[in-house]
């Protein structure tokens, strides 16, 4: 199949999925080497206007102050095939819900959207960052998708669905939602990721179990969107193997 032109579009955020990116070491060359031609990302390529992409991977949330980035965001979704929201400031908009240009923090107001709040998101990678593995596999998954034979595209599919279902799922995340999701599904492998991640404290971890303070949560989405059993791939169990080793086929 045809080399896919993927893209890097950045808005606001810390960098760190971007970080993510270039984590992914040999398996990024391999991709950029056979399946994907870098073809917008402005920390990397010098590029100025958004191009027509196959895949855009979009870091940060939208400051709707900023018409550039509403722009820029429109014309991602208009010029792209797939568009993914890549980590929890894109996903649910996390720290950035914080930020309100220079004023004090006021985490109730609505100056920074995530993506999802302003044009639709085929798939969500969240994570604070996303891990490496699974922006690599998303990566694949969304060449063999566009290009691969129908085996391939059926299995690429499979394994997309429950990050575009997460995708559907909207825009805001809070310790509710870990715990409905979660915690109260017994998936809770007791990581202590979400207290970590949350930014007011709202969360202890005690025994093993974190406890959230609804009173003091702000529904910032970190907390949902770090820890790694929010977007568990149910899909993927059986399929593991067979899905391992296309993804090794392609990387090697
Ligand atoms: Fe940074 Fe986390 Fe936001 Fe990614 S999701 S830009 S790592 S704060
Ligand atoms: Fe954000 Fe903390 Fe609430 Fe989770 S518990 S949504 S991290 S404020
Ligand atoms: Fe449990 Fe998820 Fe929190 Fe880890 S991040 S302790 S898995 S709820």
């Amino acid at each position: 199949a045809n080399k896919i032109k993927l893209g890097h579009v950045h808005f606001s955020g810390c960098t760190g999925c971007l970080v993510s990116v270039a984590d992914i070491y040999q398996g990024l060359l391999k991709i950029l080497d056979d399946y994907a031609d870098l073809v917008y990302a402005l920390t990397l390529v010098d590029v100025r206007h958004i191009p027509e992409m196959d895949v855009a991977l979009v870091e940060g949330s939208v400051c709707i102050q900023d018409h550039e980035s509403v722009e820029d965001i429109k014309e991602t979704r208009k010029k792209s095939r797939i568009v993914v929201a890549l980590g929890s400031c894109a996903t649910y908009g996390n720290i950035t819900r914080f930020c309100r240009g220079g004023q004090h923090n006021q985490p109730q107001h609505e100056s920074f959207l995530p993506i999802g709040d302003l044009i639709d998101v085929d798939v969500y990678i969240p994570g604070c960052p996303p891990s490496p593995e699974l922006i690599r596999n998303v990566t694949v998954m969304a060449y063999l998708l566009l290009g691969g034979n129908e085996e391939q595209k059926a299995l690429a599919g499979r394994y997309l669905k429950p990050l575009m279902a997460l995708a559907k799922r909207g825009t805001t995340g809070c310790f509710c939602d870990l715990m409905n999701d979660v915690i109260n599904q017994g998936l809770c492998i007791g990581c202590g990721t979400c207290a970590a991640a949350c930014p007011v404290r709202a969360i202890t971890h005690e025994f093993g179990k974190p406890q959230g303070d609804l009173n003091l949560c702000v529904k910032c989405g970190s907390c949902y969107g770090a820890c790694p059993r929010s977007f568990f791939n149910f899909d993927v169990i059986p399929e593991f193997e067979s899905i391992s080793e296309l993804i090794a086929d392609v990387l090697k």
